[in-house]
């Protein structure tokens, strides 16, 4: 049955409204991790491609950019009503081609659908300033434009979200696009375009490039000279790179980059409260998260106890297929993530930590691993370092509050940091000291298109989603007038 909604999905490069295959001929194969089996072949696009991509969101963004507000709004709003309309085929598809069971991916078309109404209804409210020069000699006459054609790269572990938090936007503000999505999840994309055209999106304004070389389809984009934007989610030495090639042309950028979230439980916290939020923000998509929990910092007196709560609710969830009926953990994407989960957990014990729960992978297909709880886990272990990415939650005790501090703040990243305590005044003075562009109170979710998504430090610039998320598609120009 899973195959079903697969085998609607166009698989061409789809550029100038057109679905075609790849100049070169060449395909790739799209595997499900939970089976290893090759699920559909996709065109594998490359340079050629890419130029003639760019060079159509080039011809088609005066027309485009002039087109009534209203009109976009009502495509984003269909759009929406049919990505709803159709959540258990595109659940079905994100499962098979990313692992996540088919509840999380319900709940991520929920979530992903979400961007393009909170976009269709903000497409009519791109507003501008009046105002006067202090001399009150020359109105100023504040006005918003289309940034002009976007490259748009995401990742593979949210497949559609991260497609219409920036689709979404670049629409709304009357952006033609340039599309590359992950070449392990293409499919939730394509599936994704065919939607947009159905909704009444012009040929030409998205455009769709899939490929398994991405720098030879991103660098011809970014040295065109004809995109003024670049929007990347995605891993931070990637982001870096893409901020190097900007800098050519001076395009404006978007980094929604890595993370290495600390999560903080203070003694004072609620603990099953802690423990719950905990669940969340660490299996989330398997842990596949950039928002992932991925230290746990517990107060000493309450370590232990949360560390054996913890795991008795991660040990009893269910891995298997994200398909079959009851799964809770789904696979990991690919062998590789598997590969690199292992060896943290491996390095971790080495240096000492307790394993509380899994700790190992189970046998057969797939990329499955564990749900594992580390307590006495060293400082220096790498996976406190490093993203995990993975069903892995490392417990380490503190004894003070301006110790924790020092250690949430104590990487390179700063996507997001969780906070766990009773004391209002506390939650705040902690919650002000974390650098951070998102702190959860009392909560493992942040994700919301209602808020302004994003980090500082190392995980990115600009944001996501919320009343600014249109911001990062606009250009502001102002008129002066003398008042004669
Ligand atoms: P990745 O950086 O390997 O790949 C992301 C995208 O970049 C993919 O489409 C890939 O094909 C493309 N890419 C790879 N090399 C490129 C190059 N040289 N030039 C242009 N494009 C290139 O990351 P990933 O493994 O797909 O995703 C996981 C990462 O994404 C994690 O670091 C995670 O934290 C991050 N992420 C961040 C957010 C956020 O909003 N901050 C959200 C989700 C994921």
């Amino acid at each position: 049955m899973a195959n079903d909604p697969i085998s609607q999905v166009n698989t061409g490069l789809f550029i100038d409204g057109q679905w075609g295959p790849a100049a070169s001929g060449r395909t790739f194969d799209v595997i499900n991790p939970a089976t290893e089996e090759v699920l559909a072949q996709v065109a594998d696009g490359n340079g050629d491609d890419a130029r003639r991509a760019i060079e159509v969101a080039g011809q088609k963004q005066a027309e485009w950019g002039r087109t009534p507000p209203r009109e976009r709004s009502e495509i984003l709003r269909r759009a929406y009503d049919l990505v709803i309309e159709r959540t258990d085929e595109l659940a079905a598809i994100m499962t098979a081609e990313m692992g996540k069971p088919l509840a999380e991916a319900r709940g991520e078309v929920a979530y992903g659908a979400e961007f393009l109404r909170w976009f269709s209804e903000e497409a009519v409210r791109i507003g501008g300033d009046v105002t006067l020069t202090g001399d009150g000699k020359t109105r100023i006459m504040v006005t918003h434009e289309p940034v002009g054609p976007c490259v748009l790269i995401t990742p593979w572990n949210f497949p559609l979200a991260m497609g219409t938090r920036k689709i979404g936007p670049a629409i709304a503000a009357g952006c033609t696009m340039v599309f590359k999505p992950a070449e392990l999840t293409p499919l939730t994309s394509l599936a994704l375009a065919g939607i947009l055209t159905e909704a009444g999106l012009p040929g030409g304004v998205l455009n769709v490039v899939t490929t398994t070389d991405p720098g030879s389809v991103v660098e011809p984009w970014m040295a065109s000279g004809i995109a003024r934007k670049v929007s990347f989610t995605g891993s931070t030495p990637v982001g870096v790179k893409l901020l190097q090639q900007a800098s050519e042309h001076v395009m404006k950028s978007s980094m929604e980059l890595g993370g290495n979230a600390p999560f903080i439980v203070f003694a004072d916290a609620d603990l099953d409260k802690a423990v719950a939020g905990a669940m969340v923000a660490k299996m989330r998509n398997m842990g596949e998260a950039c928002t992932a929990a991925n230290r746990l910092y517990v107060e000493a007196p309450v370590a232990e106890e949360f560390a054996k709560k913890l795991s008795e609710q991660m040990g009893a969830l269910k891995v298997g297929d994200g398909a079959a009926e009851g799964t809770q953990v789904g696979p990991l994407v690919e062998r590789k993530a598997l590969d690199k989960v292992q060896q943290f957990v491996e390095e971790a014990v080495s240096r000492g930590a307790t394993v509380m729960c899994g700790g190992d992978a189970p046998e057969g297909k797939g990329f499955f691993y564990n749900p594992t709880v580390l307590s006495n886990v060293d400082p220096d272990s790498a996976l406190l370092a490093n993203e995990i990415f993975g069903p892995v939650a490392p417990v380490v005790p503190f004894d003070t509050e301006e110790e924790a501090v020092e250690l949430a703040n104590g990487t390179a990243w700063g996507l997001v940091g969780y906070l766990f305590t009773s004391d209002v005044q506390r939650a705040f003075r902690v919650g002000e000291r974390i650098e951070a562009g998102m702190v959860g109170l009392n909560t493992g979710l942040v994700s919301n298109p209602v808020a302004p998504f994003g980090g500082v430090k190392a995980s990115g610039l600009g944001r996501e989603g919320g009343r600014i998320g249109i911001d990062e598609f606009l250009e502001t120009k102002y008129f002066a007038l003398p008042r004669d």
